[in-house]
């Protein structure tokens, strides 16, 4: 099922963004940085490590908030909603992964996958029907009523998949989603991502800096020091050798002469 996308689903943009940190000095960890993810598109977020990814990443989910600038998502200006409303807006519509994977220890595998709605106080029965589908295809069916301690890391990673999806959110973001796992688990990541996301129309943006990673998505946005430094379409690239190999050139040299677009 596509989406339709005409009420701004999926659509996410983050206009003019500065955050600051202040731990005695100030660091900007995003400086007037703009972005635009197409609804249902895979982009991925490259970046040494400090360059703000992960601040973005937040920014968008509601997580963190922006001292200037605005993350619109679904046409809804994050700055303009209360704290609580913000919770609602994340768990309703944003699924998040995460490279520790984030499981609740003592809960089951499905306990995990559904406690997005439980918590939303939602149709339970419909979400346990939800997930069962999709431990299906994930593979993880007959770990349904283990917990976290009992899985391998890939096996929590795909819980966290089911979790991030169950509410079916037209965004998903994920964070070094494969950062933890050997580099065959990680590449069935980037699948069930990417299967899992295209076929519902979904917005997918995964922060990595894993040119192995990032070669699955349509886009490469690539940051330095919070402001984007250059974004590139990762299809010309036949393998994770020659992104990197971009990649590379697109940081020695900047968007310019590399070929990038500047934004
Ligand atoms: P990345 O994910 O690209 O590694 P981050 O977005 O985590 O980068 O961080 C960007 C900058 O902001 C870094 O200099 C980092 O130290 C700083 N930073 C991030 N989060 C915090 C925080 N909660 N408190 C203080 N500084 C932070
Ligand atoms: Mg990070």
């Amino acid at each position: 099922m596509a989406r339709s996308g005409g009420s701004g689903a999926g659509c996410v943009r983050v206009e003019g963004a500065t955050k600051r940190f202040r731990q005695g000095t100030t660091v900007e960890a995003l400086r007037d940085a703009t972005i635009e993810f197409a609804p249902g598109g895979f982009t991925a977020v490259m970046g040494a490590s400090g360059s703000g990814k992960s601040t973005l990443l937040h920014a968008v989910a509601g997580l963190t908030r922006l001292d200037e600038g605005k993350a619109i998502v679904d046409g809804i200006d994050l700055s303009a909603l209360s704290d609580r409303a913000l919770t609602v807006f994340r768990r309703r519509r944003i699924g998040l992964v995460f490279q520790a994977f984030n499981l609740i220890p003592s809960l089951t595998a499905e306990q995990n996958a559904t406690l997005p709605v439980v918590v939303d106080g939602r149709d339970e029965d419909e979400a346990r029907e939800r997930v069962a589908r999709m431990f299906e295809r994930l593979g993880i069916a007959h770990r349904r009523d283990h917990r976290p301690d009992a899985l391998s890391g890939g096996e929590q990673q795909r819980v966290a998949i089911a979790r991030a999806l169950v509410a079916d959110p037209a965004v998903v973001l994920a964070d070094e989603p494969t950062g933890s796992l050997d580099s065959v688990t990680g590449q069935a990541i980037c699948r069930i991502l990417k299967e899992l996301c295209a076929e519902s129309g979904r917005t997918i943006v995964v922060v990595t800096h894993e040119p192995a990673v990032a070669v699955w998505a349509d886009r490469v946005v690539v940051l330095r020091d919070g402001r984007v430094l250059a974004e590139f379409p990762a299809a010309p690239f036949a393998d994770a050798h020659a992104l990197a190999a971009h990649y590379q050139d697109v940081v020695a040299t900047g968007p310019a002469l590399a070929g990038g677009a500047a934004s």
